[in-house]
């Protein structure tokens, strides 16, 4: 029977829109042809097994060729083959409606409009300008038959004689394409796609080297591991065959996963699949889109954004999902019922994985952790229902790296760190070197000090703060040990304003000059234990600038360019400063006196003034009384500048105070280049 025809559309022309429009994506015409050819295999097998077809199954494989001297390519297999009958429905009737609306909508998506056409046959026209399909059916007493089309709506369709059953696909590959006529490219693609397709897919013969060159063998160079581990048992799979298929995935990957989690589901939704937590280390970004996204063992893309979760897309792995279209547009995915629960599903799986292996063994788990923290706390960040599930998992570590759950820390600090308002504090540290002597001060008092010195920690204390009641984190060089968790009434400063002043001004005029570095000196009186001078830094703003430094922009940024700011405490319980305080007053006492004296009577001067002026509009105020003012406070500025001067002349030659200043920053290890050569020497002078 011959015959010839139109190809069934009811817009114009299909072959227009397969060449002009779908400019990218050009490659997945091999996906296509392949996964077809292995339908048909499978359908045959099918068959086979309920019976139906009697005969010989044979040799299944699916053989991909190329043919540079006549331009060809051809995909041959050995399934159930077509009859004229099926041809004409399958192949000539394309059923398109308002074909030409959807195109230009999704002119750039070639996936798109494939899926929504069910082109995959027609996907060959892509890159070729006439396409040849020999097959012979399966089905006795049918003849062979020859379909030619040249890419217009006219085909031709003959018998032939066709020795073996099955289909070949034969692809005269048009000018524009022929680089899938070069062995290099379709073995990619094939690797790339095929990898894992559940019939054996060859492409030419193994080679071998011989004779100074590489000649063909006779094995077939099989592309696909048509049994791939997340098609299997768990119960048949070895941590090796785990490791193993993790490697096949990422050859490139060099180190070994944490855990892997096998999905497998048939209800709501058929899914299967393996999931490997990653080392994590710093860099977040570029660990993304290594999940690769499978329908039927067919290799559909590795940008899975919009199919998991967010935080997930860090995981590697395989999901296999027939209830996913192999054609996926990005657009479809986003509003697909299907794909939602798929993310909820896989969100659920990995944390019950993951509580599973907690509860398992704990010590392998801890000593995980510090690889999957990044992980779980960017789940439990960006989604609440993980954080529901994992906080009856995460770990918590302090300075000596003992693991606690959120329960058993509180349990250990509940009893020693609840402050007079019943808060609950977690001191926490995030560099053990830097903040040594805090850490050291905290623990004489018997406190515990968290180590959070990661990627995420800063917005995960912001969290816990909120989902804890009454706790607060506070890191342990806040403030002087006696404030980070106050328990009583705090003692007050037992010095006279004269002394305040005086202590304040002493210390300021030595104050180290620092570039965005600025430092408030307070007074404390703490116990004698307690070192003398401390430097401390706002919990508030310390996190301001820390969220800034990672986020950037807008009223972060605003806190980035403030400078450091520290508080340089002196703790006027410190026998030192206490000596000081007495020989400072001997030394300045003389002059300070009559210059007090002088500086209450110019102040008291006036406030009577501006008292008098209080009920007067600026207008009413005579000029003389204005000039007064202003020579008053002038004289007062003089007044404070002299006192200034004198304080600054006796801590100039009081090789103690710049001292004590040089240790408290050297405590905080801010202390470098001149100055701590400086302090170097004054050390050895003092000795
Ligand atoms: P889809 O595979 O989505 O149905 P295609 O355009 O790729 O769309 O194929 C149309 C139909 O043509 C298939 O459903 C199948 O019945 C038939 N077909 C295509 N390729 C083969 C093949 N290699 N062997 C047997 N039948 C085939």
């Amino acid at each position: 029977m011959a015959k010839k025809g139109n190809i069934g559309v009811t817009s114009d022309n299909i072959f227009p829109v397969i060449k002009k429009f779908l400019y990218s994506d050009h490659e997945i015409f091999l996906r296509e042809l392949v996964s077809n050819a292995v339908d048909a295999t499978q359908k045959l097998k099918t068959l086979a097994s309920v019976g139906e077809f009697k005969g010989e199954l044979g040799d299944l494989t699916i053989r991909v060729s190329i043919d540079p001297k006549k331009k060809t390519l051809t995909i041959s297999d050995s399934g159930i083959g077509m009859t004229a009958e099926e041809i004409d429905q399958y192949i000539n009737q394309i059923a398109l409606s308002s074909a030409e609306e959807f195109v230009e909508k999704y002119k750039n998506d070639a996936q798109a409009i494939i899926g929504h056409f069910g082109l995959g046959f027609y996907s060959a026209f892509m890159v070729a300008e006439k396409v040849e399909i020999f097959t012979q059916s399966y089905k006795e007493g049918t003849t062979a038959q020859h379909w030619t089309c040249k890419g217009d709506p006219e085909y031709k369709l003959e018998d032939t004689i066709k020795a073996d059953r099955g289909t070949d696909i034969v692809l005269h590959i048009d000018e524009e394409s022929k680089e899938f006529l070069e062995e290099s490219r379709i073995e990619e693609l094939l690797k790339k796609y095929c990898k894992f397709l559940p019939v054996p897919i060859a492409f030419g013969k193994k080679k071998e080297w011989k004779d100074g060159k590489y000649i063909d063998t006779d094995e077939d160079n099989i592309i696909n591991d048509t049994n791939p581990a997340w098609v299997r048992k768990p119960a048949d799979l070895t941590d090796e065959d785990y490791s193993k298929f993790y490697r096949d995935l990422y050859p490139m990957q060099m180190d070994e996963p944490l855990f892997h989690i096998h999905l497998n589901v048939d209800y709501p939704f058929n899914l299967t699949g393996i999931l490997y937590f990653p080392k994590i280390k710093n860099n977040i970004d570029i660990q993304r889109n290594k999940i690769q996204l499978y329908c039927n063992q067919v290799y559909v893309t590795d940008h899975v954004e919009n199919i998991v979760p967010e935080y997930l897309t860090l995981l590697h792995g395989v999901i296999d999902s027939p209830d996913i279209p192999l054609n996926v547009s990005r657009s479809y995915l986003q509003a697909d019922g299907n794909v939602k629960k798929i993310s909820g599903h896989i969100t659920k799986k990995v944390a019950d994985r993951l509580h599973e292996i907690f509860k398992a063994d704990r010590e392998q788990f801890e000593q995980k952790w510090d690889d999957v923290k990044l992980f779980i706390q960017y789940g439990m960040l960006s989604d609440d229902k993980f954080y529901e599930r994992a906080e009856k998992f995460t770990l918590l570590k302090n300075v000596d790296d003992k693991y606690f759950t959120f329960e058993e820390y509180k349990e250990l600090v509940k009893s020693n760190q609840t402050d007079k308002n019943g808060d609950l504090i977690y001191l926490y540290a995030n560099d053990k070197n830097a903040q040594y002597t805090y850490i050291e001060a905290a623990k004489s008092k018997g406190y515990d000090v968290l180590i959070l010195d990661g990627q995420l920690d800063v917005h995960a204390i912001s969290q816990l703060e909120q989902k804890f009641e009454k706790t607060r984190f506070v890191r342990v060089d806040g403030d002087v040990i006696d404030k980070l968790i106050e328990k009583e009434v705090t003692q007050q400063v037992n010095l006279t304003d004269v002394q305040r002043q005086a202590v304040t001004s002493i210390f300021n005029s030595q104050l180290p000059k620092m570039d965005k570095t600025n430092f408030i000196v307070t007074l404390e009186q703490l116990s004698p234990d307690s070192n003398p001078v401390f430097i401390t830094q706002n919990e508030f703003m310390r996190r301001m600038k820390d969220m800034s430094a990672m986020q950037g922009g807008g009223m972060m940024s605003f806190y980035g360019e403030m400078p450091d700011s520290y508080n340089l405490v002196v703790n006027t319980g410190h026998p030192l400063i206490e000596k000081l305080v007495k020989d400072e007053s001997a030394a300045t006492e003389a002059r300070i006196i009559p210059l007090r004296a002088e500086y209450e009577e110019t102040s008291s001067k006036l406030n009577a003034l501006r008292d008098s002026h209080k009920d007067k509009k600026e207008e009413e105020i005579p000029t003389a009384e204005k000039d007064e003012i202003s020579d008053l406070t002038k004289k007062l500025e003089e007044i404070s500048d002299k006192e200034k001067t004198i304080y600054k002349a006796y801590a100039d030659g009081n090789k103690q105070i710049s001292q004590l200043i040089d240790l408290a920053l050297l405590a905080n290890n801010m202390l470098k280049g001149e100055p701590l050569a400086k302090f170097v020497k004054r050390s050895i002078e003092l000795m």
